[in-house]
């Protein structure tokens, strides 16, 4: 009971898909160039990450799932430059609190052999070995939320739509990220591991959609590529249907918007674009994979916890500028 009071009161408990989100984007800012992500049981038994990214400094192994510790942040004022995805310091915390946390990591000079960590709930190092492991880095998470039962209730009853969200979440990272190596993986309890999707450190997004919505489906994609006179000047690029194409959805679960390639919710714009297709075609949303680039600070981040919301200064003028490009955009295929 103490432990848990303890935890609670320093450490925030992850839903599986924030959990994994924020693993990858730890791989990502480490410059992995190859990611594996491995579920078990859609994520019910554990979920294991590997990286080949420059592996965790050994001055850091008793300090990086404390509270509030990142490497990633020196001064206060670099907040506003940022371009690594963590600077919170809260995601090893906070996985600790949810789960087993169990990594191996070896950095270049470490070669061939690295370290094998174990963590407890609070984040205190506990156990610590050498293995041998190339470079880069694995999380290995398991028995989530077993400290608390009812949480755990209620997680296993949505494992599947828990998981579908792992894999959207995912999925936007696969992507947007060039010259990276995506590859995602479940095995059911009864059975072989299934790929989920796997991208091949492509040059181009058109690659990495390709491989992720098969080559079909990115065919009927058109390229879109919007320049707005707002603040110091907007883009907006990447790949939409028509609204005539028969890749159309029933939902908008095909929709991945990037700001500075970084995945997030973009709750206006995304609107705005659904309503401009319903216009053209009633039943139908598009697959939108677009990126927007705005200058680093025209738009606020931290809202939330998660960092997905972002706020784009001006971002009314954004969406009726948008919107009168959209309806040039659909216009030719009315029929
Ligand atoms: P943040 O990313 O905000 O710094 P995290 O809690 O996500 O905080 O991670 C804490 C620290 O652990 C990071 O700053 C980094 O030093 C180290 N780390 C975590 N995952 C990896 C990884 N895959 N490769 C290298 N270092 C990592
Ligand atoms: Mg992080």
């Amino acid at each position: 009971k103490d432990t848990i009071n303890q935890i609670c009161s320093g450490q925030v408990i992850l839903d599986l898909s924030t959990a994994v989100k924020e693993v990858i984007e730890n791989s990502l800012d480490a410059k992995a160039t190859s990611i594996e992500i491995q579920f078990n049981n859609y994520g019910l038994d554990s979920i294991t990450i590997i990286d080949n990214g420059i592996g965790i400094n050994p001055d850091d192994y008793e300090s990086i799932a404390l509270p509030h510790y990142t490497s990633k942040l020196q001064e206060f004022n670099q907040l506003e430059q940022l371009s690594t995805y963590g600077f919170r310091g809260e995601a090893l915390s906070s996985i600790c609190a949810s789960s087993n946390l169990v990594i191996i990591s070896c950095t270049k000079e470490q070669e061939p052999m690295g370290v094998k960590l174990e963590y407890d709930y609070q984040g205190n190092l506990v156990k610590k070995e050498s293995v041998a492991r190339k470079q880069g880095t694995t999380i290995y998470m398991k028995n989530f939320f077993e400290l608390f039962p009812v949480r755990q209730k209620t997680f296993k009853k949505n494992i599947r739509r828990e998981y579908a969200k792992c894999l959207s979440i995912l999925q936007g990272y696969a992507l947007v990220c060039t010259d990276v190596k995506i590859v995602c993986s479940n095995k059911p309890p009864k059975g072989s591991r299934d790929i989920c999707f796997s991208t091949q450190c492509n040059k181009l997004m058109k690659d990495n959609i390709s491989n992720i919505f098969g080559s079909k489906v990115t065919k009927l994609l058109t390229e879109i590529d919007f320049s707005f006179n707002i603040n110091s000047g907007i883009t907006i690029k990447g790949f939409i249907s028509q609204p005539t194409n028969s890749c159309g959805r029933n939902s908008n679960d095909r929709q991945y918007y990037f700001i500075n390639q970084r995945p997030c919710d973009l709750q206006k714009i995304s609107k705005c674009i659904n309503e401009v297709y319903r216009m053209f075609n009633m039943h139908q949303y598009p697959i939108v994979v677009v990126n927007i680039e705005v200058k680093s600070d025209e738009y606020d981040i931290n809202v939330t916890p998660n960092k997905r919301t972002i706020l784009i200064h001006n971002e009314e003028e954004l969406v009726t500028q948008l919107r009168e490009e959209l309806i040039k955009f659909c216009e030719p295929y009315r029929n």
